[in-house]
């Protein structure tokens, strides 16, 4: 069976890399493992045999007989959407992995984020350009929304780099896995996604100009330095508190 574009399939080849994947996935005995996008079970293979309990969800469903066939009966096989899946079925903490397919790697991370109770961890297999901006720090290049919304919800680490060689078919462009481990008390100080999200789609949609120009709209220069941020700063300078510090500002200042 050819693999099919538009489910994002790139099966994972590569033994060593295989390997490599399975052991930093080490999920807890109170914890539920699930793992997304199963494909021909180059992982889950291996997974099954480790521990219990295990789901799997698979959006293709020409691929559900063959798991059916290489899986033991105590693997939970879910033929569904992941973006439509309400996670709540599951009872016990979720440890959630992945080899996930890239055009749906942005809004599932966002729905998982904001899961409530949140997965006690995650490892992904994802692009590397969007794993790079996952881990990025204040004044790289990569730093942007989705570096200070993934870091607000969770600690984020690099596991390695994958070559586009390590997948049959190979994608056009490389790879890395990912852990995220969400904060389980907020580290920093409470505040709304959404207003936090409202400060990022400002501050970094216009990049280049300085906070002054690019939160005028929301935060005047001198509410800036009362927070001590400084407003000739642009936003890959801030940090993660700081931009937290300025979505309290606009609920405070809302209220
Ligand atoms: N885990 C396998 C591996 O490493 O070889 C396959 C990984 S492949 C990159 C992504 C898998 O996710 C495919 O099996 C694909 O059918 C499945 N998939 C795509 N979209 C999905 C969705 N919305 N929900 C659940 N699974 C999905």
């Amino acid at each position: 069976m050819q693999a099919k574009k538009r489910f994002g399939q790139n099966f994972l080849q590569d033994p060593g890399i295989i390997a490599q994947i399975i052991d930093a996935i080490r999920p807890q005995t109170h914890q539920m493992l699930v793992e997304i996008g199963p494909g021909r079970g180059a992982l889950t293979e291996h997974l099954a045999r480790g521990h219990q309990p295990f789901s799997v969800i698979e959006l293709d469903r020409d691929l559900i007989p063959g798991l059916r066939q290489k899986l033991p009966d105590s693997v939970n096989i879910i033929e569904a959407d992941v973006l439509k899946y309400d996670f709540s079925h599951f009872s016990m903490p979720l440890f959630v992995v992945g080899n996930l397919p890239y055009n749906i790697s942005t809004p599932l991370l966002f729905k998982l984020f904001e899961q409530t109770p949140k997965p006690e961890r995650m490892i992904f297999m994802l692009q590397r350009e969007v794993v790079n901006r996952l881990v990025a720090n204040p004044g790289s290049k990569a730093y942007g929304r989705l570096s200070v919304m993934a870091q607000y919800h969770c600690g984020v680490t690099k596991v390695l780099d994958v070559p586009a060689n390590a997948f049959n078919p190979a994608p056009k462009v490389d790879s890395a896995v990912v852990e995220l481990q969400p904060h389980r008390t907020q580290v920093h100080d409470t505040t709304e996604p959404k207003l936090l999200s409202e400060v990022l789609v400002s501050a970094f949609g216009k990049r280049r100009k300085t906070l002054r120009n690019a939160l005028s709209h929301l935060i005047t220069a001198e509410e800036l330095s009362s927070m001590d941020i400084d407003p000739t700063l642009r936003a890959e300078a801030l940090t993660v508190k700081q931009f937290i510090d300025c979505a309290n500002f606009l609920r405070a200042s809302r209220q």
